[in-house]
């Protein structure tokens, strides 16, 4: 780091003489909890004025005090930011002191790579990947999956579904699941891939996968929001939102998660085109979210499940997120939810919340699962995979398989559940 230092000195004799020590070269993840309303308001003020990228909470309006603040901030905002924090006596612990590293890391394809033992789903993918993988998948596997086109992004990539039918029972119910509707959770799309893979691979082998796929169809959509995805490739990490343009601004994208008609852009949601949490203009705007909406309302008498995949926090979450009374089978969710959190306590020692979404965490109108819920599908989650914060975004792919796994256990344990309920209410139990 000295000869490092010692030679942008060198290069960049200014700034060394105007700030007086080496500027940073590295983005870095800031971990900050704020102990007074005025540290909140700079705090507010930082993540918004200056180029940073607030990780955690999804926006400036969250921040408390007392509640950890995680700030991406890239090297060329480095000093300024810590300089402001530092007059301000507000204290910060570097959570990654080098993202770039970490980000290298995400996008090395390694497959080629004779030293290398980890395996295609134990590494992140390009959405180019992703979709050869999508018809790879469904070649090799001709009487079992197949890829149906839902619809397709706002820069018109095509929106694939993988149906996973492993038998012609009549009359079978399914489950969803999508990964991916905010782009930078790249953990997300790798668990449906791993998914599929699981289940192909597993079906006949484990008894807890064959028993839910006997008994049901899968569909899952590995990318909601392509069109992010790629960005977080080539330009920008850190993008959470669809890139669809708006006629009122020149900020770009629209939360998709925001943008289902579910106590639409409500508190927790933003009219401001310019916020992570932006509604879009109206609920369904996006073809991104009218794709999945149209899907499910087609197949709202068979698909008793609805599983979303996101990242961070380790939350199983269930509705309300947009409001904050509870949901009729309330205590059903809770159960399952409980269950599923010991389970991967017991198996994996690691810690997942969880709870109806507005109480968990805040109210969030416009999510897919509330949405889903108020349609009829009763049974309907928001996972938040790993990790706490410690990589969070930037999970090292060496971390995918755990993460996989844990999640895969919360389905099977939810998924065995639902097919009880919904099998006791198609075959009463005998009364005499
Ligand atoms: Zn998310």
């Amino acid at each position: 780091m000295t000869v490092l230092c010692f030679f942008l000195v060198f290069m960049n004799v200014d700034l060394f003489l105007k700030t007086g020590h080496c500027a940073e070269t590295r983005d870095q993840i800031l971990s900050i909890t704020p102990k007074t309303q005025e540290q909140v308001d700079l705090l507010k003020n930082v993540s918004t004025q200056y180029e940073t990228s607030l990780w955690q909470p999804v926006s400036p309006q969250y921040i408390r005090e007392e509640a950890q603040v995680h700030l991406f901030v890239p090297a060329n905002s480095s000093e300024t930011v810590k300089d402001l924090l530092q007059r301000h006596a507000i204290t910060h612990e570097v959570l990654l002191a080098n993202a770039n590293e970490l980000v290298e890391m995400q996008m090395r394809n390694d497959s080629t790579d004779p030293r290398s033992s980890s395996t295609f789903y134990e590494r992140y993918h390009s959405l180019e990947d992703i979709y050869d993988w999508i018809n790879r998948t469904t070649h090799d596997n001709p009487n079992t999956v197949k890829a149906i086109l839902v619809g397709s992004s706002y820069e018109k990539r095509p929106l694939y579904a993988l149906k996973l039918s492993l038998n012609d029972r009549p009359n079978k119910k399914a489950m969803w699941i999508d990964c991916g509707i905010h782009a930078r959770e790249w953990i997300s799309p790798a668990f449906c891939l791993w998914f599929v893979h699981y289940s192909l691979s597993f079906y006949k082998q484990n008894a807890d996968i064959t028993h839910i796929l006997d008994n049901m169809d899968v569909y899952v959509l590995p990318v909601m929001n392509p069109d992010g995805y790629k960005y977080t490739w080539t330009t920008n990490r850190m993008w959470r939102k669809n890139r669809s343009l708006s006629k009122r601004s020149a900020c770009i994208g629209v939360d998709l998660n925001r943008n289902f008609d579910a106590n639409w852009c409500t508190e927790g949601a933003s009219h401001d085109p310019c916020t992570e949490i932006y509604c879009g203009a109206f609920p369904e705007s996006e073809p991104e979210s009218q794709a999945v909406a149209d899907f499910l309302r087609s197949h709202k008498d068979s698909v008793q499940l609805y599983l979303t995949i996101h990242s961070y926090s380790q939350m199983l979450l269930f509705p309300y997120s947009c409001r904050l009374d509870e949901a009729e089978n309330h205590s059903d969710l809770l159960e399952m939810t409980q269950e599923a959190a010991q389970q991967i306590k017991r198996y994996y020692r690691n810690i997942y919340k969880h709870g109806a979404g507005a109480k968990t965490i805040y109210l969030a109108p416009g999510g897919s699962d509330d949405w889903a819920y108020i349609l009829g599908i009763k049974y309907a989650f928001t996972f938040e995979l790993q990790d706490l914060g410690r990589y969070g975004f930037l999970l090292p792919p060496s971390r995918i398989s755990r993460a996989c796994n844990e999640a895969l256990l919360a389905v099977k344990v939810i998924a065995q559940r639902v097919l009880e309920k919904t099998q006791a209410q198609t075959h009463p139990p005998h009364t005499d």
